[in-house]
């Protein structure tokens, strides 16, 4: 056990940096931009942690994981306990500890916060799971002895994830469902390898497959099979996790033309078909010098910095309010920004022109000001008259969001829906309008965050245990 520093002297240890590569090299790789902290930058800023009673940093995890025990664990230098206890309550650490917006969660409200720096905790939560899982020293839980209830999962994303996992411990039998050829949802085909390695999610499946979850890829639920027929097959319940993966469009003259992509298609050619990787794979995918990425959310984010790395010379964020109020993380605008890519804020395409071969060559934007707060609380962007200019582009990507995917919605009747397309569900068990069908993560909520979507699985899987083990008769 390392030992523990008096607590006054705690707030003098500063902050670890997390070592990462320079800009200049990595906006031409696709290599992971943050190399993870060392085992002695873990001990240190473990060592910082000031053990509150009141634990306001566990308030602010939505999965409440037990991060003060977590880092005591670090001190002792038990690392593979430290991860145990994450996965807990959270089956993913790996994963948040790179993904999860901490500085929103539980480090805004880390006490040492108020004057100091909070303690890295996502850093720490990445050093655990990473040390675990390079260690080898992940252990196969225990699995209750076979319930023969059966439990059908579709979408493989962080929510379908989390609730084949708590249910094949507890002696379910489950398969999971997914469109694509890999399972993963949003970890895979969306955010990018600099920022997610595929072998850390594959890592996460392979480990549940060897817990005896099964995996039918490239099976569309809603098309191959229905809910219902899921159940006629001897499916007992049924969880729905498909996201929010329909992408919205602007909805103005010219979307149409080549070289007009959505970030949802964009970055499925870049990571999925593994465009980032020509060496490889000859996935075809159009490399722009010029190119506008429309949005300010992490996908757009993840779509203009793989553009960079896929050759752009100019690669710009448009977004129609100002830095303050972009949805993105802010260690990827920051990250973005050091790569060179030029912000255009308070600007909204409005137009785009092609050439004859029906190709986009520009854009024409209008220039904006910030007006009164609108129903999100933010204020709402007003287009300034007669401030139209053209910007040249040769590939545009549009981040402007998400909707929720609507294929099961549309075969499933009697599923409630909100009017949004999204499935209502009961927030405590997750359950939907039809018995033995539970529903959680994006599908439900709209695009959040993979730990929201990681905590709903974790709810769903408790309830439909219950549901399984008392109303299903065997
Ligand atoms: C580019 C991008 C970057 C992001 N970055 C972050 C981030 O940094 N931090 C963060 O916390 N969150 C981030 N998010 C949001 C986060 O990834 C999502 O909130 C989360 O993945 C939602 O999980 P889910 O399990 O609900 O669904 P998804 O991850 O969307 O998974 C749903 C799965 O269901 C499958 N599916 C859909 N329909 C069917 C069907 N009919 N049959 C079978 N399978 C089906 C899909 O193919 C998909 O694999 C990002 C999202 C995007 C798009
Ligand atoms: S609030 Fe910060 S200092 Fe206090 S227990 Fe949590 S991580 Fe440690």
């Amino acid at each position: 056990m390392v030992e523990k520093i008096p607590k006054k002297d705690r707030m003098k240890v500063p902050r670890q940096v997390m070592p990462e590569q320079k800009p200049e090299d990595r906006r031409k790789n696709f290599q992971e931009v943050p190399y993870g902290l060392t085992e002695e930058q873990a001990l240190i800023e473990a060592s910082r942690c000031l053990e509150c009673k009141n634990i306001p940093c566990v308030a602010g995890c939505p999965v409440e994981v037990d991060i003060p025990g977590f880092i005591d664990l670090i001190l002792h230098r038990d690392y593979a306990a430290a991860a145990r206890k994450i996965k807990e309550t959270n089956s993913l650490p790996a994963v948040c500890g790179r993904v999860c917006p901490q500085e929103e969660q539980c480090e805004v409200v880390c006490v040492l916060a108020k004057k100091h720096q909070p303690v890295a905790i996502g850093y720490l939560e990445r050093f655990v799971a990473d040390y675990e899982r390079e260690h080898k020293l992940t252990r196969l839980p225990e699995i209750a002895p076979p319930t023969g209830r059966r439990v059908a999962v579709v979408g493989s994303g962080p929510a379908g994830l989390t609730v084949a996992g708590d249910l094949i411990k507890l002696g379910h039998e489950v398969t999971v469902f997914e469109a694509l050829h890999k399972p993963g949802g949003v970890l895979v085909y969306g955010i990018p390898e600099f920022r997610l390695p595929k072998k850390i999610v594959q890592a996460e499946c392979d480990f549940l497959a060897e817990m005896g979850v099964k995996f039918k890829n490239s099976t569309v639920i809603g098309k191959m099979d229905t809910v219902d027929e899921l159940f006629e097959q001897g499916y007992d319940a049924i969880f729905i996790g498909t996201g929010a993966g329909l992408p919205n469009f602007m909805g103005i003259p010219g979307e149409n033309l080549i070289g007009i992509y959505s970030a949802n298609e964009y970055l499925t050619r870049s990571n999925l078909m593994r465009a980032f990787d020509p060496d490889d794979y000859d996935t075809p995918i159009i490399h722009g010098r010029n190119v506008a990425v429309l949005g300010g959310g992490n996908t757009a984010m993840d779509s203009v910095r793989t553009a960079l790395r896929l050759g752009a010379e100019n690669a710009y964020i448009v977004y129609r309010r100002s830095e303050k109020e972009m949805p993105a993380r802010i260690e990827e605008i920051h990250h973005a920004q050091q790569e060179g890519v030029q912000f255009h804020m308070l600007t909204a395409p409005i137009k785009f022109n092609g050439d004859d071969q029906g190709r986009v060559v520009s854009m024409e934007c209008i220039k904006m000001e910030l007006g009164e707060p609108d129903a999100s609380g933010r204020r709402r962007p007003v287009p300034i008259e007669g401030s139209n200019y053209t910007m040249v582009v040769d590939l545009v990507v549009v981040a402007i969001g998400n909707s929720s995917n609507p294929l099961v919605q549309k075969t499933t009747p009697g599923l409630e829906t909100n009017r949004w397309g999204n499935i209502v569900a009961d927030p405590e068990t997750m359950q939907t309008s039809r018995k033995g069908v539970y529903a959680g993560g994006d599908i439900v909520t709209g695009g959040a965050t993979v730990i929201l979507a990681a905590g709903a699985g974790k709810k769903a899987a408790r309830a439909m245990h219950k549901f399984l083990m008392e109303e299903v008769k065997k």
